[in-house]
């Protein structure tokens, strides 16, 4: 491990390499920054939601919304560019769906990322982000993963959002799992044990539906319980008009709302992403379900307007979960071999499935400026109110920002690369500004 002293600060380094740094490492790049930047990514390599990486699964965005078209039709880097160079363009448009499979389009984005190589490196998980003092007495953030410790002044931290593992399944069985660790989990068990008898999955999202479906498929499953709180799978608001949050001048509206706005918008519009389901998906499974209906099968079975209040892990039989009828109040217990949770992913926010902070801003919580509600102030570049010298430090948010910049911005594609270029042009002001200053003022890194 690199000593403190030796260590070279670096002017930006990225955390996670997922598509949101990806798409600012282009936009970077088409500044003529790259030289300036280096990414660390957790992961072996690039890799897009790999634990859901299902047979038949769909994209949600328009293949044309990718890493940069929105913002450069002719660039190198487009989704349609990946197929004409691999000889498969005519052959995507003969087939002529509305949606990329998630396979095809996790090709083109590896493809993208391959073009990165010599800025990244793997295998490099994030524990903690600290500020320090260079060795000319400056200050810099200290970033710590396991083996190494890098250092830089500008950070763009673009790891995706925690996973939300609501409190009554928290610290629990290894058989009880968040979404994204769902094919490994899955894997894990087809080890350990020839069938599974149940599976339930707890949730009414896109994932969730996905995942009972892929269940279904799985020979070693032999029953599926899906448990919501609602009545079942609902369709997603795909209204063009509601669908204007995925577009940039939503950003523009939305920022400047006060903090109260911001939140009863959000709850407004959250058919338009959460706790809803293409029509594809939920076609499929009632056509499913009608067939196992037709044959006397139990194989897939609904538990509607449950909540699951506890769960009980006797050695290696089946779980327990104590479900409530959320209207009735009635209660119900289910045996099960494992629970996926497809719970969805934390904001920032005071409610119960939020977290007020990103966990690994933890060590420099007193450097971010804060709301009455105690969550971080995102300025409409994207970065962090942070405490210090101007321009010297900074701390972007790249795909963590929905509370501050509106439903399009974590989890979607479709804004990426406009969101990319918002950033590339915060921080290529901010290095410019320091390449500026006065020679006495400029401290060599
Ligand atoms: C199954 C699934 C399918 C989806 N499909 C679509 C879709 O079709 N269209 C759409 O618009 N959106 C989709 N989404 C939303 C999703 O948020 C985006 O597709 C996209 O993944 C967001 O990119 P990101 O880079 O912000 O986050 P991520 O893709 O999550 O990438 C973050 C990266 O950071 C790394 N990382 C995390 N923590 C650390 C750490 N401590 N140290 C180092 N590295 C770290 C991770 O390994 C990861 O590679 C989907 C989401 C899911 C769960």
């Amino acid at each position: 491990m690199s000593t403190p002293q030796n260590i070279p600060v670096q002017p930006v380094l990225g955390i996670g390499f997922g598509p949101a740094n990806l798409s600012t490492a282009i936009a970077v790049q088409d500044r003529g920054l790259l030289e300036h930047c280096h990414f660390i990514e957790r992961s072996p390599g690039f890799q897009w939601q790999n634990e859901q990486m299902l047979a038949g699964a769909d994209i949600q965005n328009n293949p044309f919304r990718d890493l940069v078209m929105p913002r450069d039709p002719g660039h190198e880097y487009t989704f349609i560019r990946y197929l004409y160079d691999r000889g498969d363009l005519t052959s995507y448009l003969h087939y002529n769906a509305k949606f990329a499979l998630r396979n095809e389009y996790n090709g083109y984005l590896n493809w993208v990322a391959s073009h990165f190589d010599d800025h990244v490196t793997y295998r490099q998980e994030v524990r903690d982000v600290t500020v320090v003092q260079d060795p000319a007495g400056a200050e810099c953030f200290e970033v710590r993963t396991l083996d190494r410790i890098w250092r830089a002044r500008h950070l763009l931290l673009g790891t995706g959002r925690s996973p939300n593992i609501p409190e009554e399944f928290g610290a629990g069985s290894p058989r009880v799992f968040h979404a994204s660790r769902y094919l490994s989990s899955m894997a894990r068990l087809s080890d350990e044990r020839a069938a599974l008898r149940t599976v339930a999955v707890v949730g009414s999202s896109q994932s969730a539906i996905e995942i009972v479906l892929n269940l279904l498929g799985r020979p070693d499953v032999e029953r599926v319980v899906s448990i919501q709180r609602g009545i079942g799978f609902r369709l997603k608001d795909t209204s063009p008009f509601s669908r204007r949050v995925f577009l940039p001048e939503f950003i523009d509206y939305f920022h400047p709302l006060p903090l109260e706005t911001k939140k009863s918008l959000r709850a407004q519009l959250r058919a338009v992403n959460y706790g809803a389901c293409d029509q594809d998906v939920i076609e499929r499974l009632t056509t499913v379900q009608r067939d196992y209906a037709q044959r006397g099968s139990d194989r897939f079975a609904l538990a509607p307007f449950s909540r699951v209040h506890a769960v009980d892990a006797d050695g290696d039989g089946p779980l327990t979960l104590t479900l409530a009828d959320i209207n009735n109040g009635s209660t119900s217990t289910l045996g099960a071999d494992a629970v996926v949770l497809a719970t969805g992913y934390r904001d920032f926010g005071t409610d119960a499935d939020d977290e007020q902070c990103h966990p690994l801003l933890r060590s420099v919580r007193d450097r971010i400026g804060v709301h009455s509600d105690g969550t971080p102030r995102v300025h409409r570049d994207y970065s962090l109110d942070f405490a210090g010298p101007d321009d010297e430090l900074s701390i972007y948010l790249n795909g963590l920002c929905e509370a501050s910049h509106g439903m399009g911005d974590a989890g979607a594609l479709a804004v990426l690369s406009t969101r990319a270029d918002d950033i590339a042009e915060s921080l290529g002001a901010r290095l410019s500004a320091r390449r500026r200053a006065p020679a006495g003022l400029l401290r060599v890194s």
